[in-house]
């Protein structure tokens, strides 16, 4: 079972970037190898200049630029799996929508859920957030982040998922966004787990999803502590639509 969990996370790793592999016979984790520690795992961690999550306040934005705006196109029928990755729930996609950015398609790969919000709004950290991770055909990544309070009004996509870890799945990958999907945060930063990698296109939407407190404690059964604490600015723009 530990064997088949580290096997997919190691996975779920090389789909969305390199791994950094110097730190033979540990893994990172969230706990004695948690955040302090990532820069044993990939350099970028300790090292870069532009990492995620950040605390995004809302006074210091700047109207987004036209060429930075995405077009989604994620209300598409697809088969996939919900997995435990080692570090999240995550639910790989077969073959799913997209979003398109200054004309360069990105394609949905996986969506995961972390048992806090890692991205912060004027120093607020939500219930639960979803990332929504996209790749280029160059290998470029982008990722959406859907944030999550804890409500009176059930999530049906967090119930699915939460319905069916370890189980394929048929879902439709809009249903996981806001309906006011237009409005949003843009900014560059990394991967929020090692390798860290930089050069992120990170959209975190507006609109915060409800998701009751019993669908948010079932989620935090399987991980309740996996959430980078927010990184430096290091002068970056945060750009708002
Ligand atoms: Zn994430």
């Amino acid at each position: 079972m530990r064997k088949s969990i580290l096997a997919l996370s190691f996975a779920a790793l090389l789909s969305v970037g390199s791994y950094a592999s110097e730190h033979q016979g540990a893994h990172w984790d969230y706990d004695a190898h948690g955040p302090s520690h990532w820069g044993e795992f990939g350099e970028t961690c300790a090292k870069g200049a532009a990492q995620s999550p950040i605390n995004i306040l809302t006074n210091q934005t700047a109207a987004i630029e036209t060429s930075k705006a995405i077009a989604l196109t994620e209300a598409v029928q697809t088969k996939g799996a919900v997995v435990d990755n080692g570090h999240a729930i995550q639910v790989n996609i077969d073959n799913g929508g997209k979003l398109t950015v200054d004309g360069t398609d990105y394609k949905l790969l996986q969506f995961h859920f972390h048992g806090k919000s890692e991205e912060m709004i004027d120093g607020k950290q939500y219930d639960l957030v979803a990332h929504m991770v996209h790749k280029s055909d160059a290998g470029n990544l982008a990722v959406i982040a859907v944030l999550f309070e804890e409500g009176k009004t059930a999530n049906k996509m967090v119930q699915k998922v939460i319905d069916n870890v370890g189980k394929p799945i048929e879902i439709n990958p809009n249903d996981l966004l806001p309906k006011q999907s237009d409005h949003y945060f843009h900014f560059m930063g990394s991967l929020t787990t090692p390798p860290c990698s930089e050069n992120v296109k990170w959209y975190v939407m507006k609109e915060v999803q409800s998701a009751t407190k019993a669908q948010v404690e079932a989620m935090r059964k399987f991980y309740a502590n996996n959430y980078r604490p927010v990184q430096p600015l290091n002068g970056r723009k945060i750009e708002s639509k």
